[in-house]
């Protein structure tokens, strides 16, 4: 198959770099084997002949497909609701009494089929899920996705502390939650394929006795697999963990042998300089959810200091602790926020004294995380087009009808598109999704 149009990515941190006329040659695995740049070329009649040619038009941009780093699966249903309660409050009046309900199947599958069809449709072509606690139903999960066609890292949540689990919501003994973490990896593995991987996934050192934290990080050792929980979210959850083991998650996570090179923190937003030392030097990656932040952690992730130190960092939606599926959004949420980062939020202290100097990132840093930083957390070879990589891509057209993203050819220029796309595409701007080469959505 060949693709010819204006591509738009962000392969490195800091730039992007736009492509016109490119043509992008994939293989029939669904993998990029070329990317170069032509006019009149004699390929593209062939092709066009042969039926093989997809040939954007003139007001259509071809980017990588968005990495969500962060979802809870069983939450969908909750988008957009009880976002006034605190975290424990939220956790326990509404987030738990609807993951147990997946212990019904029918309900899972009409969940999980209109999740995934929704990521697709917003341009979410990889996506790390959360499961329930429940191995059928996060196993039907990943069948969903597979079958849908999006890749995606996928855990059964594991939870077992009867201190802060309710008796109606949690595994009912460590070595439950074990077993299927590790029932879960192993069907995941044998039915998977290139596109699904297998998480293990403490929902947080709240939720986890030792001897889960343990085990599971024993399991990750022994399969090399991912490893997704949650990392200083809030003041609560932050002040939890060292009062009970007398130091902040991301030592205590690392100390159970749980930050990797294959780790994903979500939020991170309380995170210190020793902090991002570890994290960095385990090669963990962060998956900053800046929608949710707002909301239940009541502070702004330092996107700004943990990008220029290097760690790995992409977006994630936090379903349903962030109210919106688009990664989009949360691109224009995550440069909003660290511009009140920067600035300051208080009108009544002096300028020089409301904010945080140096804190800012831009458009195209958080579309940098959105593809190739969130690709890159994960160690996936998507997220850009270049050769060897997979052919994940989506197709942003700002010729709708009935749409706000407005571009203007003798007036804006690609950087300018791309701003405008950040900012005002939404999921009707999204014609054709790809994964692996594959026509998932549009
Ligand atoms: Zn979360």
């Amino acid at each position: 198959m060949l693709v010819h149009g204006t591509l738009i990515h962000a392969p490195v941190f800091g730039a992007l770099e736009i492509v016109e006329n490119a043509l992008i040659t994939v293989d029939e695995g669904g993998s990029i084997s070329n990317v170069e740049s032509v006019v009149n070329d004699a390929r593209l009649e062939t092709a066009r002949d042969a039926g093989t040619l997809i040939e954007l038009g003139s007001q259509q941009y071809l980017l990588p497909g968005l990495v969500d780093l962060h979802v809870h699966a069983p939450q969908w249903p909750q988008l957009g609701k009880a976002l006034d309660l605190p975290l424990t409050e939220w956790l326990q009046r509404c987030t738990f009494p609807l993951e147990a309900r997946y212990r019904d199947l029918a309900f899972a599958r009409r969940s999980y089929e209109s999740l995934v069809a929704n990521l697709l449709a917003n341009g979410t072509t990889t996506a790390a899920y959360f499961g329930s606690i429940h191995v059928e139903a996060t196993k039907l999960l990943a069948d969903i996705a597979y079958s849908k066609g999006q890749r995606a890292v996928i855990g059964k949540v594991a939870m077992d502390n009867a201190d802060q689990c309710p008796d109606f919501y949690r595994d009912q003994t460590t070595s439950a939650g074990l077993d299927g973490t590790r029932e879960l990896i192993e069907y995941i593995g044998g039915t998977g394929g290139d596109l699904l991987h297998p998480a293990v996934t403490p929902r947080f050192i709240p939720a986890c006795t030792d001897g889960m934290l343990a085990g599971l990080a024993a399991i990750a050792d022994e399969y090399g697999c991912h490893v997704q929980t949650h990392c200083s979210e809030s003041d609560w959850e932050h002040r939890y963990v060292i009062d009970r083991h007398g130091i902040a998650d991301t030592q205590s996570l690392d100390r159970f042998g749980l930050l990797t090179d294959k780790t994903i923190l979500a939020h991170s937003v309380f995170v210190d300089d020793d902090d991002i030392t570890t994290i960095s030097g385990q090669g963990s990656g962060i998956a900053h959810c800046p929608l949710s932040n707002l909301y239940l952690s009541h502070a702004v992730f330092p996107a700004r200091k943990v990008l220029d130190r290097g760690v790995k960092a992409g977006l994630g939606t936090d379903i349903a602790g962030g109210a919106s599926p688009s990664i989009l959004h949360n691109c224009q949420m995550a440069v909003s926020a660290s511009r009140a980062f920067e600035d300051g939020v208080d009108a009544t202290l002096a300028a020089t004294e409301r904010g945080t100097p140096g804190s800012r990132i831009d458009f195209r840093e958080a579309f940098w995380m959105a593809t190739s930083g969130g690709a890159d957390a994960l160690g996936l070879k998507v997220g850009r087009f270049a050769e060897g990589y997979a052919f994940d891509a989506i197709v942003i057209d700002t010729g709708i009808d009935d749409s706000e993203l407005c571009t203007w050819d003798d007036l804006d220029t690609l950087d300018d598109v791309l701003q405008k796309i950040v900012y005002n595409a939404g999921r009707q701007n999204i014609t054709d999704v790809w994964v692996q080469g594959r026509r998932v959505s549009g």
